[in-house]
């Protein structure tokens, strides 16, 4: 029993045209502690595939099991609890609350955490002395840690991460890539959306999508 594991899922939207399948029959294996990457064109259903592991979206047929429990049959309750126990997300966009402080947007992931905890997550990510800013005025790599800190807080299962480098720079983009490295090391699974491939060493396995549906070709590789 694999620890993530779906089987034929299908995300398909109806349109005026007719209907797409934005993820077309995906069935995919992912192991406690891995680090798999997810490469692909845009539009080619990696955001879904992210959404769909982490009960922001259901698919239209299939079973996505998480320790053997399918939560595509999960109630709109059961799927928030499983948001908020397992699953952390990182997206390009850091997606902080503009009017709260840095400390404000970590304490927000979950409302167990204490404040001790939040300064203790801002700390390991080097960004303690912020705890008060805003998020305008702190620099792309900056907002991206109070994500991270946000996301990991909880300590969640399964991090989500939907091209957390995409809006910065290289050194930036590669520091973001070290903290994700040491998390998994300390046994977090990580699933991660990403366009650049000078991050393909991080993965301990790489996937593509095509289409909607898992690309078999060469694009497809297992690192040592
Ligand atoms: P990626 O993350 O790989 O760029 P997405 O998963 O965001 O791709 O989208 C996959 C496909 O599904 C795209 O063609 C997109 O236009 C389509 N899509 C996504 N959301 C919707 C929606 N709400 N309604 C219709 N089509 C959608
Ligand atoms: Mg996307």
């Amino acid at each position: 029993m694999s620890f993530i594991s779906l089987k034929n899922v299908c995300r398909e939207y109806e349109l005026n045209k007719g209907s797409f399948k934005a993820l077309n029959d995906i069935t995919l294996d992912i192991n406690l502690g891995e680090f798999l990457m997810i490469l692909g064109p845009s539009g080619c259903g990696k955001s879904t595939l992210l959404n769909i592991i982490g009960g922001m979206d259901k698919p239209t047929s299939g079973e996505v099991l998480i320790d053997d429990k399918d939560i595509a049959k999960y109630t709109d309750k059961e799927l928030t609890k499983y948001r908020r126990d397992s699953v952390g997300f990182i997206f390009q966009s850091y997606n902080l609350i503009g009017n709260l402080t840095v400390l404000e947007n970590v304490m927000l992931s979950n409302d167990k955490v204490s404040e001790d905890e939040a300064l203790k997550a801002l700390e390991k990510l080097g960004i303690l002395d912020k705890k008060d800013s805003f998020p305008s005025s702190m620099s792309g790599g900056e907002m991206q840690r109070v994500s991270i800190a946000r996301a990991i807080i909880k300590s969640p299962r399964i991090l989500l991460c939907d091209e957390p480098t995409g809006a910065l720079d290289s050194k930036n983009g590669k520091e973001v890539m070290e903290i994700l490295k040491e998390m998994n090391h300390n046994g977090q699974t990580i699933i991660m959306v990403t366009h650049n491939l000078d991050y393909k060493k991080y993965a301990t396995r790489i996937i593509s999508l095509k289409d909607g549906s898992l690309d078999r070709g060469d694009n497809v590789e297992e690192s040592a």
